[in-house]
């Protein structure tokens, strides 16, 4: 029987890769891949010829089941995606899932991913955190899902497309209010930046031209609601207490 090893690719810089994944790659049987151009890029920059089969969104299921079969046969098998970790806002969850119920080894080969590199540099907790993926993006979902998020207390991380940015800081500044934020754009890239302040700055910053290229939104998470009948009672020392008496 095969293996299944879950890789990890570069999420821009194409130094990010780690020496067992090149080596993983360079072995296997057969490469499950996203987009078989994007990787077959990644693959000539480090001179490995390797046989590629598309795994995408749309063929998951059958797929799944076809590479199930390959796998039984003994071939090994190593599945990626266009950047990052496969199954982070990324198919192979399905895969994943399937090939663990029949019984199949599956291995993994750790590399970066958008979510936790983000967290780090951005300067918010890092200690819980909750990774949301993309928002909807229909208005009306995208703020009653904020609406579910309102007291999450751990630090919150969205993947966000740049030409939903504004509608998105306005709906969170609306939603979750003007809370710390930090967009962390183009990562291990040529024009990487991260820009924090409070929600309300960041929308002011890009109301009129929104910044390009791929970007993640780290966002503080919400505060423990005060019960106020309590904090005023704290608030009076007995003193004060006596003193009104
Ligand atoms: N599997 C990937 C991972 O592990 O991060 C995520 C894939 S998801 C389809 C693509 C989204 O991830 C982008 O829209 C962006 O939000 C985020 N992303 C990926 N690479 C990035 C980078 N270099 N800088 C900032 N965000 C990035």
């Amino acid at each position: 029987e095969g293996i299944l090893y879950v890789c990890g690719t570069p999420i821009g810089n194409l130094d990010d890769i780690t020496l067992r994944a090149l080596n993983t790659l360079k072995e296997v049987d057969l490469i499950a891949a996203e987009d078989t151009r994007h990787t077959r890029k990644l693959l000539n920059h480090y001179q490995i010829e390797a046989k590629l089969t598309s795994y995408h969104e749309h063929n998951e299921l059958e797929k799944s089941k076809e590479l199930l079969e390959r796998l039984r046969g003994g071939l090994d098998v190593a599945l990626v995606s266009d950047a990052g970790m496969p199954g982070i806002s990324d198919p192979g969850y399905r895969l994943i899932s399937l090939l663990r119920e029949e019984g199949i080894k599956v291995v993994p080969i750790p590399g970066p991913t958008a979510m936790t590199t983000a967290l780090v540099i951005s300067g918010l907790p890092t200690d819980r955190f909750a990774f949301e993926g993309f928002l909807p993006r229909k208005k009306n979902e995208r703020r009653s899902y904020l609406e579910g998020l309102k007291g999450e207390e751990r630090t919150l991380i969205f993947y966000e497309a740049p030409h939903r940015l504004t509608k998105t800081l306005a709906d969170i500044l609306e939603v979750l209010g003007d809370r710390k934020i930090a967009l962390c754009r183009e990562l291990t890239k040529k024009f990487e930046e991260t820009i924090s302040g409070k929600v309300s700055e960041l929308l002011e910053e890009f109301k009129e031209d929104s910044p390009r290229g791929e970007m993640v939104l780290v966002v503080e998470g919400g505060v423990i609601q005060q019960d106020e009948e309590l904090e005023e009672w704290r608030g009076l020392s007995i003193l004060d207490h006596l003193e009104s008496l």
